[in-house]
């Protein structure tokens, strides 16, 4: 049954709908549109010049269309008479491969040959700041060590209220709010779901925090690494594969190590195997690499890994397996284009489902204080130049995205990297910084 956008505009009382796609830096881009005009967009697409966005393309190009997905629709709480759409994009005719939420939807076809569906939470950690994004918002909040503090959380309740209640409406079934490990700095945590409407979300999500702390006077950040000295913003991805009806999850095995399947281990013997050439899509931006590559911080920890391995339950290690049938990848920042996130799990993930690739054993030290003892383990890349080499080598890369992606997305960031060069040495951390910080 398709979904008519003009009654449902009626029904729902919508009076405009935000047609909006997420280009290739992860920038959320829209055109809104009254619901007089939402029929004939909802049949020809909304048009923009593919060249003004982050999309490998030229101004001489013909109109890109987006497509809205009826079934994305978002009404937005705060503000329910604008309905918003995710769109895949259209040119001549054509479907936009370049288009992140296509670069997913091609790897989900993939995964769907073999009957399985991934599911996927994210844990979005962001900072609440002042309205210039130069200090925390909140003076009291200075302890050292200020994870869980109900105090700082409570001294925010307005708006973590407002944005849980948001998701409470909408039907995500949040769970819990906390303050996180860097003065100033949240997390709010909602159910998993189909990859696809989790990245539909988490784009969502990005949206509506910063809109909702606008409201209160504040600059949201998702930002890798807002401050040299605090614990960085990451964007952990909890993964597990199930039939497709989604009864079943292929991820347990109670009689596997640690309660994870053999489909589980060849997966994660897929990130052991590339995850350092996906660092170019996990940590995207020139402040990722402040949280990877981080020294310690006030709190005693970083929270993020710099190296390839995995583990059970231990936070120091990329990926964990924290509880039977699923595990956590701790990779990727809040810079990660949400799609391409995704995307890259998967990605990931069919390399070592295919090839049957081994995780290697599992490591159970405390890799912040005895990780340097290993002889022999694989590193994360420690800039972006370094990765985005990593990534354009990658043949695991080529073969899930195709080579044309693989190129148009090394080419832009190629291109931001060049502009960062040419920025007088006393002002390169100030640019990345301002870069990143409505990422
Ligand atoms: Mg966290």
């Amino acid at each position: 049954m398709s979904i008519n956008l003009s009654k449902v505009a009626s029904q729902k009382k919508i009076k405009y709908f935000l047609i909006s796609f997420v280009d290739l830096f992860g920038v959320l881009r829209a055109k809104l549109v009254p619901t007089q005009a939402i029929a004939e967009m909802q049949k020809n697409g909304a048009g923009f010049a593919g060249f003004a966005t982050y999309l490998d393309m030229s101004p001489a190009d013909s109109d890109m269309l987006a497509m809205p997905d009826p079934k994305s629709l978002i009404q937005l709480p705060w503000q329910p008479e604008v309905g918003w759409l995710a769109s895949d994009l259209v040119m001549d005719g054509k479907i936009v491969e370049q288009c992140p939420r296509v670069v997913l939807k091609r790897q989900i076809e993939k995964l769907n040959e073999k009957n399985m569906v991934m599911q996927t939470g994210v844990e979005c950690e962001f900072f609440l700041l002042s309205e210039d994004g130069t200090e925390v918002d909140d003076k009291r909040d200075t302890a050292a060590k200020p994870c869980y503090d109900q105090s700082t959380l409570m001294r925010r309740y307005d708006v973590i209220k407002e944005i849980c209640d948001s998701m409470l409406k909408l039907g995500w079934k949040p769970y819990q709010n906390d303050h996180e490990d860097a003065n100033g700095q949240f997390e709010m945590n909602w159910n998993y779901a189909d990859c696809l409407t989790t990245a539909d979300r988490h784009v969502f999500f990005k949206f509506m925090v910063k809109s909702i702390a606008e409201k209160h006077g504040l600059r949201a950040t998702f930002m890798p690494k807002p401050f040299p000295d605090l614990t960085g913003n990451g964007c952990h991805v909890h993964v597990s594969i199930w039939d497709q009806k989604k009864k079943k999850n292929l991820f347990l095995d109670e009689n596997g190590e640690l309660g994870l399947s053999k489909l589980g281990y060849s997966f994660i013997g897929g990130i052991m195997k590339s995850a350092d050439c996906f660092s170019a899509w996990f940590n995207p931006s020139l402040n990722s690499f402040g949280r990877i590559d981080a020294s310690n911080t006030l709190s005693g920890a970083t929270w993020s890994p710099s190296t390839v391995t995995y583990t059970g339950n231990n936070r120091t290690h990329m990926v964990r397996i924290p509880d039977a049938g699923r595990f956590e990848v701790r990779h990727a920042d809040g810079s990660a284009n949400p799609y391409l996130l995704q995307a890259g799990m998967l990605g990931l993930g069919l390399d070592g489902i295919n090839n049957k690739r081994s995780p290697g054993k599992r490591l159970d030290i405390n890799m912040y204080t005895q990780g340097h003892k290993l002889k022999r383990v694989k590193k994360l890349p420690k800039t972006l130049d370094k990765a985005l080499k990593l990534f354009k080598e990658s043949k695991v890369a080529k073969n899930a995205f195709g080579s044309s992606v693989v190129s148009k997305y090394i080419k832009l960031k190629n291109r931001e990297l060049k502009e960062y060069d040419k920025q007088p040495e006393g002002q390169k951390s100030e640019w990345s910084r301002n870069n990143a910080i409505d990422c």
